[in-house]
């Protein structure tokens, strides 16, 4: 029996589901999920996973036509279970239309399309309350990823072409909330230069933020060099991979990081680990600014402050992150 995840949210959440496939193909073999296009070339090489199928609910699979499709689809492959973790509307509908007999989802989302509901925890992390959706206890489950051998190499060929052979720190400044954006990448690149290669990772649409950084080191005579629109979303992790260590808002690169098990420092503002995506390894750290009444002031994180100040972030200093980045150990001179 095949069974079916869907899970089109952010490409971080996709990361924190991978310990449910595996629960889940650990019973009765790998399982088939419904992704987002930009997530789909990051689960595919997945041992957990059977076969993917690309949806593209903003783009071309948008709107009514677009979820008939995909119901056909899934209809004719008979499954009879789906897992919704994504507290979604058309996920639900989807499964529902498609005649999927067993429907699991949380008690948050849309119970009435559903046939088993499970509590979604209000504490703890979010793989372990992904998990509960297969009833698997939470046990500190680490997000997992794999990365075939091409992209590997393609990697290793793209650092060793721009210089990158030694150890270097990876930045990923981006966000697609503005108010999660630390506004220090720059300087902190700058600091760093001088002891270490920087590698920033991020999607096309963190080209610009990457340029800022790596030019701001070229100008202080340090070496950085951006993987923006030059690495795919495999190559990416596996950039992260090879660093010594991530500096990162709260965003994808983060739970890629926890994947591969890259020490991790994770810059926190508008929102906070206690909502359940913070690093939880024992070399991780975490920069945020107690104390300050507003935060968190969302879920996901505004686009901008709605004070104005933006203080969650610009008060956290380039000192603050470099002596978080020398408590994981990972820049210490190796004999
Ligand atoms: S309201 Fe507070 S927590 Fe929210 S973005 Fe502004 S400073 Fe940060």
């Amino acid at each position: 029996m095949t069974s079916l995840v869907i899970q089109t949210a952010f490409l971080g959440d996709v990361v924190l589901t991978t310990p449910l496939l595996e629960a889940l193909a650990a019973r009765h073999g790998p399982v088939d999920v419904v992704t987002t296009p930009a997530a789909a070339p990051l689960i595919e090489p997945h041992p957990a996973v059977r076969r993917v199928i690309p949806y593209d609910k903003k783009g071309r699979d948008r709107g009514w036509r677009g979820l008939v499709n995909l119901v056909r689809g899934l209809r004719a492959e008979r499954y009879e279970c789906a897992y919704l973790p994504h507290r979604s509307l058309r996920t639900a509908l989807a499964a529902w239309l498609a005649r999927i007999p067993r429907r699991v989802g949380f008690d948050d989302g849309w119970r009435s399309l559903y046939t088993d509901i499970r509590p979604r925890a209000k504490q703890g992390h979010e793989v372990d309350r992904l998990l509960a959706l297969a009833d698997v206890a939470a046990h500190r489950a680490r997000p997992s990823l794999y990365v075939p051998l091409a992209d590997r190499v393609a990697t290793e060929g793209f650092l060793r072409e721009h210089g990158m052979q030694g150890r270097f720190v990876a930045l990923a400044p981006g966000s697609i909330w503005g108010s999660k954006r630390w506004p220090y990448y720059g300087a902190l690149a700058e600091r760093l230069a001088g002891r270490v290669g920087i590698v920033v990772v991020g999607g096309p649409e963190d080209a610009g933020l990457a340029a800022e950084i790596t030019e701001a080191v070229a100008r202080s005579g340090g070496h950085a060099v951006s993987g923006c629109r030059r690495l795919t979303v495999r190559q990416s992790a596996e950039a992260i991979r090879r660093a010594a260590v991530l500096v990162t808002n709260d965003s994808a690169p983060l739970h890629f990081a926890q994947a591969v098990g890259t020490p991790t420092v994770a810059i926190f503002g508008s929102t906070a680990p206690s909502f359940g995506f913070g690093p939880r390894g024992p070399r991780d750290r975490v920069v945020e600014l107690e104390g300050l009444p507003c935060r968190p002031c969302s879920a996901h994180g505004p686009p901008s402050c709605p004070l104005g100040h933006h203080r969650c972030m610009k008060s956290l200093r380039v000192e603050d992150v470099l002596q978080a980045i020398e408590e994981t150990g990972a820049l210490r001179r190796r004999d």
